[in-house]
Formats: C-alpha cells, structure tokens, sequence
C-alpha cells in the first residue's frame, strides 16, 4: 500500500497542488524565526503532516464537497449554493481547517488564521473563483501549511533545548 503521505499528496496533484506550493507556505512562515531553514526541511514537515490518518481524511471530506459542489451533484441545493458562492460566513471549511492544527497546538490555529487573512501563493490562487470549486480546499492547504510550520518550530525549539 502506498503511504499515507504520497496518498495525500496524490490526491492533492490531482488538483494541480504541489508539495513544494504548501512546503513554500511553510518556508515563508518560518524562515524569519529560523533563518536557516531550507526547503527541504519544509518538505519533510508537510510529508509528516500528510502522513496523518485524520489529515488525509481531512482532504477527502473537503474535495468532496467542493466536488460536488461543483458539478451540482449535491442532494442540499442550499449548501450547494453556499459552497460555490464561498460564503465568507459559512465558516465549516475554517472548522475543517482547525480538525487539522488542533493536532499541532496554538501555533498552528494562529499561523491559519494568518494565512486565512493574507492568502499568499497557492491559497490566493485556490481562494480565486474563476480557478475553480475550492470552498474547503484552500483552508485544508493553508491547514496543512500552518500545522507543518507548527511542527516544525517545535522540533526546532527542542534541538536546541537539547531534548
Ligand atoms: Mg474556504
């Protein structure tokens, strides 16, 4: 069986979203703390995040709904409609989003709501209607991005401290 991690990450390809779009997300956030990060150490930390059986549960509920969304598949017209609209108030796909760095502590839920306001790189893409259905796919991504940042100021903190 493919791990879990690669799974994530195929799913998430299908949907022209890389490793290196959310690692670059991670890099951002964390390279004005730790200005010797690279890339790769923020490729590892988002595998990491991937890796995780409620992650990738995460993704599948999200691309779910934003699919059906999409091809007005879904049963609720109601929530059809507030999930292509986007609607700033609906507020489940930021829940979605919190499913994810409530396992990564405070860290991760303030680096979400930051990527949440500013949108940079791939969230913005994702958050532009005219890219397509993204509703919970550009919190899911910006999730996952918070959470490996998280995980990876911890780690960083408990190298130095020697633990
Ligand atoms: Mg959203």
């Amino acid at each position: 069986m493919q791990e879990r991690w690669k799974r994530s990450e195929t799913l998430l390809a299908h949907y022209q979203i890389s490793l290196d779009d959310i690692a670059q997300l991670v890099f951002d956030l964390q390279l004005p703390y730790i200005p010797q990060i690279t890339l790769e150490m923020c490729r590892e930390s988002v595998r990491a995040v991937l890796a995780k059986r409620e992650v990738f549960n995460a993704i599948m509920v999200g691309i779910e709904l934003d699919e059906q969304a999409a091809q007005k598949t879904m049963k609720n017209k109601q929530l059809e409609r507030i999930i292509l609209e986007d609607e700033p108030l609906f507020g489940i796909d930021e829940v979605l989003g919190f499913g994810i760095c409530n396992l990564y502590g405070s860290i991760a839920l303030t680096n979400f709501g930051f990527l949440d306001k500013t949108k940079p790189g791939i969230i913005g893409k994702l958050n532009d209607k005219a890219n397509g259905c993204h509703a919970f796919m550009d919190d899911l991504i910006g999730a996952i991005a918070a959470s490996a940042a998280s995980r990876f100021a911890h780690r960083n903190d408990n190298e130095r401290e020697g633990e």
